[in-house]
């Protein structure tokens, strides 16, 4: 029989438990979560919701334990998803990765910042998300995580941050891992540290996952046989945006923890009508997209996770290995862009054009300072200046 892939919605999911027979041969399973119908916005009704999504999600993790032919799993909540009342229970989505079979050898968990603690009476005691993953991360070949909350506690236990004087990190060992990309990034920022590895009181500023995931992974990276040599760890995030000084952008870092180096990629907002955003990849490249998720999924690179033409979400290599049609990359390259578009400018561009230089690009970091969160500043040439009353955003002669 040929393997199976199925990309499940949640309305999907209860007509999927009730066929545990037909469901035996699935190859690799997405569940696409989107906020569900609401009967009103009011706090009760969203309440009720939520607490039905729970119910739901852990009917379908007793479905999944048996699909002894799995591969591939991906929790996915699609990026721009209106899910403001949307909380998904972190208590569902650990009965989930609890459920995972052996043969399950990727796993995709993206809840876009939306997975909750169940509150109220009879929910137990609080999920660390981190410590459920890292039960099931050494069965891995491909993983990718993006969760409201992280911590290194998804890779050892022990000390949750450098330069802690607690007890050293105890790093897991990932013997099958060949590509893993944690991402940290949340909004143009970074998520926060979970709760329970968070110091209090909070130092200025304040430990988030970006220190402690790369902390942990960086140790277990270095510890000889935790890891294959040839594996890609990868940690990603973005900078805040800084509206008080316009030749700083956005900058979106990946570190590739084992090789110590991180590629940083800037990214800027160029027009409204079409929606357009830019983003430098390096080496004079540029790509423009009207979605900031096709920017990020560029800034994952090979280690990300792609989406495949009929909503499956699956490992870059996996899409190419099954030979699965992915869907069509929402990157414009920039020249073609702009000559299509001749009326837009960026002031990027338009200092550029006015000096005859290239004042931005990716840039790659390596050694120390791979792991610096320094955004990308848009270079000022020589026998130039940046008047402070414009943010320094345009050029002037000297
Ligand atoms: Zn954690």
């Amino acid at each position: 029989m040929e393997p199976q892939d199925m990309a499940l919605l949640y309305d999907d999911i209860d007509s999927f438990v009730a066929s545990p027979a037909s469901n035996l041969e699935l190859r690799s399973l997405t569940l696409r979560l989107t906020q569900t119908t609401l009967l009103s916005h009011e706090p009760q009704d969203v309440e009720t919701n939520n607490l039905q999504v729970e119910q739901t999600l852990t009917r379908l993790a007793g479905a999944i334990a048996p699909l002894n032919r799995l591969c591939a799993f991906s929790l996915y909540v699609p990026p721009h998803n209106s899910g403001h009342h949307f909380e998904i229970s972190q208590t569902a989505i650990a009965s989930i990765i609890e459920s995972l079979p052996q043969s399950c050898v990727s796993l995709e968990i993206d809840t876009a910042g939306l997975d909750h603690a169940t509150t109220g009476p009879g929910s137990g005691a609080p999920i660390h998300l981190c410590e459920t993953l890292r039960t099931v991360l050494p069965q891995m070949r491909y993983a990718r995580l993006s969760l409201r909350t992280m911590c290194s506690s998804l890779f050892g236990t022990g000390a949750v941050l450098p330069q802690s004087d607690a007890s050293p990190y105890n790093p897991i060992t990932l013997p099958n891992m060949q590509g893993l990309l944690v991402n940290c990034k949340r909004a143009w920022g970074t998520a926060p540290i979970c709760a329970a590895s968070a110091q209090t009181p909070a130092p200025t500023p304040a430990w988030d996952s970006w220190d402690s995931v790369t902390h942990g992974l960086q140790t277990l990276a270095t510890e000889p046989g935790r890891v294959r040599p040839t594996a890609n760890l990868c940690v990603l995030t973005s900078t805040p945006q800084d509206n008080s000084d316009k030749s700083k952008y956005v900058t979106l870092i990946r570190a590739d923890i084992a090789s110590q180096t991180s590629h940083a990629f800037p990214v800027a907002f160029v027009s409204r009508g079409p929606t357009a955003w830019l983003m430098r990849t390096g080496e004079g490249r540029e790509v423009i997209s009207s979605d900031t998720a096709a920017l990020v999924d560029a800034a994952e690179g090979q280690t990300g996770w792609a989406t495949a033409g009929n909503g499956l979400r699956l490992p870059v290599q996996l899409v190419a290995k099954w030979g699965l049609e992915t869907r069509e990359s929402a990157l414009d390259d920039g020249s073609v862009w702009r000559a299509s578009n001749p009326r837009k400018m960026h002031l990027l561009w338009y200092n550029e054009k006015l000096c005859g230089e290239r004042l931005l690009d990716g840039e790659m970091r390596v050694g120390k300072s791979y792991l610096s969160r320094e955004p990308l500043v848009e270079r000022t040439p020589a026998g130039w200046q940046r008047p402070d009353t414009l943010l320094r955003a345009q050029l002037e002669p000297l």
